[in-house]
């Protein structure tokens, strides 16, 4: 990027009501057949646009042509039965009824690149496309197969390596893989969930990201933050593994969280995708609040290396709050940027 503190979002975007009841996760979509493929597209050009009207610089399709961030991947791959449904704790936080892994997993034909090829006819501004971690999708499955957490992620990550070649051939310029688990298994994240990430990155000439947050603003999530107590140190434990990795850039929470700001300095050399805007609150941070967290940031990251972004993605928020923040993100980013270079 030659701009400075280039913004963007870390994520999902609220659903237009006319494709899918909105604020809400998990939402079952309003339309189907040539209806709904019409319909995602039709919301796609909303959110492009309304991020173009907002001033975001690496714009994305908001996820809107998917129900769930990981969901919807894994519904596309053969191996795993929607059918058998088992209920586990999802990031050892609640309880989840989900899909059964019943046989060798694999991906018969792409999943999200039809989507990105028509996000990239639409705008000529860097695109950024998220997928989900190996991580992050084991946690949210019931594995009566290969029965190793590490030997299923290992399969995503292949998989997931075949879909993110594609996005790049596609056009994509940032491949982004949510990995919120790495906030929870830390022994897993350094033992082999990082080494996982980098095989779904291998070969990639485009750059990478991995998003790490503490979860959408429900309230299974809320609930788990207030049990963290007045500092949240998980950054700490996966941080220095992780500047280590090939990964190019992480993208954190840090809008009215309990992150010390100075554990960035672990992860220093890396491009920061900062979360300045809260995800888990319908009250719209004013330009000030967002320059002031990018600000305390700058002390540890270079500001050529600094991404003003959002917590998280806001898919269960209302499209008017959505519309502010993404407002206040770039009006706040543009007080930072008149001030680098005053
Ligand atoms: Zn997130």
């Amino acid at each position: 990027m030659n701009k400075l503190l280039p913004t963007s979002t870390a994520g999902s975007l609220p659903k237009p009501l006319w494709l899918a009841e909105p604020e809400k996760i998990w939402s079952p979509w309003r339309l189907e057949g040539e209806e709904l493929i019409e319909g995602k597209q039709d919301a796609l050009r909303v959110w492009l646009q309304e991020q173009q009207h907002a001033g975001i610089d690496i714009v994305s399709d908001g996820e809107q042509t998917r129900q769930h961030f990981v969901t919807t991947f894994i519904e596309h791959l053969d191996g795993v039965d929607f059918e058998k449904r088992k209920t586990v704790k999802i990031r050892d936080r609640y309880d989840a009824s989900v899909p059964t892994v019943v046989g060798a997993v694999s991906r018969q034909k792409p999943v999200f690149v039809e989507d990105a090829k028509f996000l990239r006819q639409q705008t000529k501004q860097p695109i950024k496309w998220a997928l989900p971690g190996p991580m992050t999708m084991i946690d949210t499955l019931y594995d009566a197969h290969y029965k190793s957490r590490e030997e299923l992620a290992w399969e995503f990550a292949v998989i997931l390596n075949q879909e993110a070649k594609e996005l790049e051939a596609a056009g994509v310029d940032i491949i982004q893989f949510d990995e919120p688990s790495f906030n929870v298994f830390f022994d897993e994240v350094n033992d082999w969930g990082i080494a996982a990430l980098e095989r779904a990155m291998e070969g990639l000439k485009c750059e990478t990201a991995v998003h790490i947050c503490y979860g959408y603003g429900i309230k299974a999530n809320t609930d788990w933050k207030k049990t963290l107590g007045s500092e949240w140190r998980q950054y700490e434990e996966v941080f220095p593994k992780l500047q280590k990795s090939n990964i190019d850039i992480i993208s954190l929470e840090c809008q009215n969280s309990h992150v010390p700001i100075d554990l960035l300095e672990l992860i220093r050399g890396k491009k920061i995708m900062l979360g300045a805007i809260d995800v888990a609150t319908n009250i719209i941070e004013t330009p000030e609040e967002v320059a002031a967290t990018l600000r305390r940031a700058l002390q540890f990251v270079d500001a050529d290396k600094l991404y003003p972004s959002t917590n998280c993605g806001m898919a269960p928020l209302s499209r008017a709050v959505a519309r502010g923040k993404l407002n206040a993100l770039s009006a706040g980013a543009e007080i930072l940027r008149r001030e680098l270079s005053a």
